[in-house]
């Protein structure tokens, strides 16, 4: 079994979570199989070997975990990004629509080295909103957005079409 497969035997579907019709895809098991996760770890992170990559930043919550994990692996500083009033420290900020209403995502201030080569890294790529929204913070934080590393891309929703304008490499190590 390759590893797409192995990680999809693993991925729980939970459906109607967080709301009616979401079916939404548990990546937490992975985490209770070290073995399988160190192999997603290493995917993840021999991707981005090949990106030139001088930061990671991860999106809150689940992105913080494989996010670390492949800055480690590559030498260079992960950098949290978070919803609106979670970062201690001065902040910049970006707000962007959802279904309804808006939301705010943060960085810290000088997180970010000016010029930068970033990977954003999330567990999932759903409508690619959030995604977006981080791209649109690392720019405005000055860095470049250098390309994008999911766990999983749900490739029905077509998330990757509003990603492709910031930067053309966006990988996903599993796809539905
Ligand atoms: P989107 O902005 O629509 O691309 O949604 C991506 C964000 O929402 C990511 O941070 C995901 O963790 C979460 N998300 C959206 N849809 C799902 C789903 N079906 N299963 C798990 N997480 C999801």
């Amino acid at each position: 079994m390759n590893l797409e497969q192995r990680i999809k035997e693993i991925i729980k579907d939970i459906p109607d979570f967080p709301k009616k019709g979401i079916v939404f895809k548990d990546i937490t098991p992975i985490l209770l199989h070290p073995e399988l996760s160190k192999a997603v770890g290493n995917a993840l992170a021999e991707h981005a070997k090949s990106l030139n990559i001088e930061a990671v930043c991860g999106i809150e919550s689940r992105g913080f975990i494989y996010g670390s994990i492949i800055a480690q692996a590559l030498d260079v500083p992960f950098i949290l990004v978070r919803k609106q009033g979670k970062l201690p420290g001065d902040t910049i900020a970006y707000s962007y629509s959802l279904e309804y209403g808006t939301a705010t995502i943060e960085v810290h201030s000088g997180d970010i080295p000016k010029g930068a080569k970033v990977l954003i890294h999330d567990d999932l790529l759903a409508t690619g909103g959030t995604a977006r929204a981080a791209g649109e913070l690392v720019k405005r934080a000055g860095g470049e957005v250098a390309g994008y590393s999911f766990l999983v891309n749900l490739t029905f929703l077509n998330g990757k079409e509003r990603l492709t304008s910031l930067t053309p490499n966006i990988f996903s190590l599993t796809n539905y």
